[in-house]
């Protein structure tokens, strides 16, 4: 299985003026490019022929080139690799679109604000190592088809993806210079070819829920809890909740017929960002807990989660909590694919309600889970991501009856 991912690294603030005009100004001539190209297609409705199957995509790449090429490169003092790479970038924007409306989806054609910057590696950039004051210098071809090294900062991991890439540990597609709150990025797309990994030796159970943001167990497979660790992000929890609110606030005022405005959508933004970071971090975790003991993870499928009870507080933050979850466990799988780890999704049905231990079932009392067989009590969140890995491995069992010890009976299982 060919599996994907994507490097993010920014251009360091410390870059020369000089160099930071040019590479801007080659992003707004990119854009302008674009831009021309786009409202070429829409004059000539050659989107409504790619459509009907009049023309192919290959076609209208060969009309925009006869229509448009020698136009552009007398107009703008720009590369013919850069000037192809735009077209083909509109191209695609324009097939998508086609695509989705040839499958009888409702789509309309995509107001873009910013086209994607595609570069071509290694003929529009390529990559130095720098060795103290920065970690790369991507000389990019520009305007005027002048090389401009800009420096770049990064991650330690994102250091190490570039240079197995670079060494031909993965496949590099075309590089993407991005513009995110008036910086530049570069995102480097990188592939490669995994298997899927069939024997493990454990498996880590991973409850997402609203006290802790998850409870990550490993179920080792000699029937032992092995490694245990609560996730709670508490401040940004809190941060996002006091966002939510404000954005509660903030539509209330606003005059009938409007249900948005530009601070709601900024605050919007900002909660966003929160979320990612967070389900970034839980995930990462989740499969750092998995690679290192070599185990499968087993995550609830959250298709089945119960419909929203209770007062209004605790729906929002059910709200907040499940938008959060449906991120960690896409990101878990993500990155647990690109380590050949699998990630199993279990019915999360009654995985709160039933004993680890011995099966039975049990009540909770806010957090602490009371089993009303074996009289043990946990914390709650921990009973139910032990449940979840057990349901993984053994989707008959319901905790591990009589064995007060541990989960002895899995031992026999070969996961
Ligand atoms: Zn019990």
């Amino acid at each position: 299985m060919q599996v994907a991912k994507s490097i993010t690294v920014k251009v360091s603030k410390r870059i020369n003026r000089d160099k930071f005009l040019s590479l801007r100004n080659f992003f707004n001539t990119y854009q302008t490019i674009a831009r021309f190209y786009y409202s070429y297609i829409l004059e000539n409705s050659l989107e409504e022929k790619l459509v009907s199957g009049e023309i192919t995509s290959k076609d209208l790449k060969n009309i925009l080139h006869q229509k448009l090429y020698r136009q552009i490169r007398e107009t703008f003092d720009i590369g013919s690799q850069t000037v192809q790479e735009i077209r083909d970038t509109v191209v695609g924007v324009i097939n998508s679109y086609a695509q989705l409306v040839k499958n009888g989806k409702k789509a309309s054609l995509p107001k873009v604000e910013e086209f994607t910057v595609r570069l071509n590696h290694p003929r529009v950039v390529s990559v130095f190592e720098h060795g103290k004051e920065f970690d790369f210098f991507f000389k990019v071809k520009v305007n005027g088809d002048k090389r401009v090294a800009v420096p770049i900062e990064c991650g330690e991991m994102q250091k190490q993806l570039l240079k197995d890439a670079l060494n031909g540990k993965y496949k590099i597609g075309a590089f993407q210079l991005v513009k995110r709150d008036g910086w530049f990025y570069f995102v480097i797309p990188i592939k490669k070819e995994v298997e899927i990994k069939q024997k493990y030796d454990g498996v880590v159970g991973v409850d997402l829920g609203l006290r802790y943001n998850a409870v990550i167990t490993l179920l080792y497979k000699n029937g032992k809890i092995t490694k245990v660790e609560f996730l709670k992000y508490r401040k940004l929890m809190h941060k996002i909740r006091e966002l939510w609110y404000r954005i509660d606030e903030l539509k209330s005022m606003l005059p009938e017929g409007q249900n948005t405005s530009k601070r709601i959508q900024r605050l919007w933004k900002r909660i966003r960002r929160i979320n990612d970071w967070i389900a970034h971090n839980v995930s990462k975790k989740v499969v750092e807990v998995a690679k290192e003991n070599n185990s499968m993870i087993a995550m609830e499928n959250l298709k089945r989660l119960y419909p929203v009870k209770g007062k209004n507080s605790r729906k929002n933050n059910r709200r907040i909590s499940n938008w959060i979850r449906g991120k960690v466990v896409r990101y878990t799988i993500y990155k647990a694919r690109w380590e050949g780890i699998r990630v199993k999704l279990v019915n999360p049905k009654n995985t709160s309600r039933i004993c680890h231990l011995c099966g039975a079932e049990g009540f909770r009392k806010d957090a602490i889970f009371v089993c009303k067989h074996c009289e043990h009590t946990y914390n709650a969140d921990f009973n139910a991501s032990v449940n979840i890995g057990i349901r993984a491995t053994l989707p008959n069992a319901k905790g591990c009856v009589n064995h007060p010890v541990g989960l002895i009976a899995l031992q026999s299982h070969p996961f």
